[in-house]
């Protein structure tokens, strides 16, 4: 049997927040080995390049945070980070079997025509809607978005509005996705001002007494494809890294974590510390042994299916205006995809040649789970049909340039969720050395599952230097 010399950490897991957790902590100066069973690092951020167009599966955009800005610059790939021009950051939502403008304010929103005028007088009377901090038992359980929503502003605002963006940024199910745990800083609003509406107003006015000009985050793609990110992380921890090799158990030996691999006569793994960077329902199975109840905990948090697929279409086919980031659809509209992104409107690097478009259709999510069942030809047929129907496509099929099907694409954060995630917590503490992170605890946007890596990398310096000094 080969031994490997003990490591500080073992990080199990090279997706973002396995990759970004082992760089940080290589860059603390611990040692550090990162294990992911794939023959490549990257977990749900792929990029397919066939010559004619680059195509992203997971993200098409990241959101920019300090910290995201913080590990482009320091894994050296800033020069490849792109921003879209400011007009290719307009969202569209299908509405009323057109494309509209997202409103970016309250004035924008009444003038809009995604609410009739009940809708928006409704909407006003946010304010008067009595708040559950009236009701002290109220305010501390959970609710669901969908519930949230009708509650304080009405079911046409969950409708047209805050249902295609759950599905589209969750691929959740509004009547079961926690309020408290997808959107906090709204249900704070509620709690600290009795009104969403009143809330926002306050912060803004909070900003400006500050003398903080609010601006709109930018999205931010790399040159390439997005899984430059990945790549460039992987390559910076080199021998560090070890792909094709899935973790299958973990032991208790004495201090030290011990790790065996799917080859276990050929290799294991000794570490101080472990950090599991999986989807939830493998560290549920890798901390059975250790914490039953925590276990249990992470095989209930469910995930969604989401398809992707990546088409090209001749530009002069194409009938929409195509100077946004892509639309959203309420599903009221009938169509089956959840939205389709315009990556070469956001990066022109997508298609090279300039007469070409490359459009991403997102398609399944938890209403529509028989998505995986569908054949390849099914899904291209229903993405074009809906594609000709809200973008005014004319003429023949598109080219398919990329599909990626996930059958466990997004955390679900149900009701619920941060009852679960304190069981989890308090458990996995009791477990020496061993610690989580990953897209299903504080948010499945890239930069939280980095900033969320980050802090455990520092937490894991922090120990190592109080265990050097005692
Ligand atoms: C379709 C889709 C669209 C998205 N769009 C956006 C977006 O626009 N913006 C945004 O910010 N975020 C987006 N996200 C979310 C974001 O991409 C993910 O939340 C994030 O990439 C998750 O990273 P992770 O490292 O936590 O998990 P993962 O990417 O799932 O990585 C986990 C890794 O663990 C590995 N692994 C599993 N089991 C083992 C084992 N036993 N041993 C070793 N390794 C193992 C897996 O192979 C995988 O590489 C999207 C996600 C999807 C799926």
């Amino acid at each position: 049997m080969k031994a490997f010399q003990p490591v500080d950490v073992a990080v199990v897991g090279g997706g973002i927040s396995g990759l970004s957790c082992a760089f940080w902590a290589k860059r603390m100066g611990l040692s550090v080995l990162l294990l992911e069973s794939e023959p490549s690092v990257g977990g749900c951020m792929r990029s397919v390049r066939n010559g004619e167009c680059i195509a992203d599966g997971g993200p098409q955009s990241i959101m920019s945070s300090p910290e995201f800005m913080e590990l482009v610059e320091a894994a050296g790939i800033k020069e490849l980070a792109r921003t879209p021009a400011a007009e290719a950051n307009q969202p569209y939502l299908f509405h009323g079997g057109r494309l509209v403008p997202v409103p970016q304010n309250l004035p924008a929103l009444l003038s809009s025509p995604l609410l009739s005028l009940g809708g928006k007088l409704r909407l006003l009377s946010e304010p008067l809607v009595a708040s559950r901090r009236s009701d002290a038992g109220a305010a501390e359980q959970d609710e669901s978005v969908a519930a949230f929503v009708r509650r304080r502003a009405g079911p046409q605002v969950l409708d047209a509005l805050v249902s295609p963006f759950v599905s589209g940024i969750f691929a959740g199910d509004p009547d079961k996705l926690s309020m408290r745990s997808a959107f906090p800083a709204v249900v704070d609003m509620e709690r600290r001002h009795g009104s969403v509406l009143r809330g926002a107003v306050a912060s803004r006015r909070a900003a400006r007494r500050n003398g903080a000009v609010p601006k709109r985050r930018q999205s931010v793609g790399f040159g390439g494809g997005n899984d430059r990110l990945p790549a460039a992380l992987a390559e910076q921890l080199g021998r560090e890294l070890r792909t094709s090799a899935p973790v299958q158990a973990i032991w208790q030996r004495g201090e030290w974590l011990e790790l065996s691999l799917a080859d276990a006569a050929l290799s294991r793994i000794v570490a101080r510390s472990v950090v599991l960077a999986t989807p939830a329902f493998v560290a549920a199975d890798l901390l059975a042994r250790f914490e039953p109840a925590a276990s249990a905990e992470l095989r209930a948090i469910a995930y969604s299916p989401v398809i992707q697929i990546a088409l090209a279409y001749p530009r002069n086919a194409i009938g929409a205006p195509l100077d946004g980031f892509g639309f959203l659809a309420a599903r009221s509209e009938g169509l089956r995809i959840l939205g389709c992104v315009w990556n070469s409107a956001m990066f022109p690097d997508r298609c090279a040649r300039e007469e070409d478009v490359l459009l991403t259709v997102f398609l399944g999510g938890a209403l529509d789970p028989g998505v995986l069942a569908a054949s390849d030809d099914e899904l291209v047929r229903a993405a074009h049909a809906d594609l000709r129907r809200a973008m005014k496509i004319h003429d023949g099929m598109p080219r398919v340039i990329a599909g990626f099907r996930w059958a466990k694409a997004i955390p679900q954060y149900d009701v619920g969720h941060d009852r679960k995630l304190k069981t989890i917590a308090d458990a996995v503490a009791r477990i020496p050395h061993m610690h989580l992170c990953g897209s299903y605890l504080t948010s499945p946007s890239v930069p939280d599952c980095i900033k969320l890596a980050k802090s455990v990398a520092e937490g894991l310096g922090r120990s190592l230097e109080t265990r050097a000094k005692t």
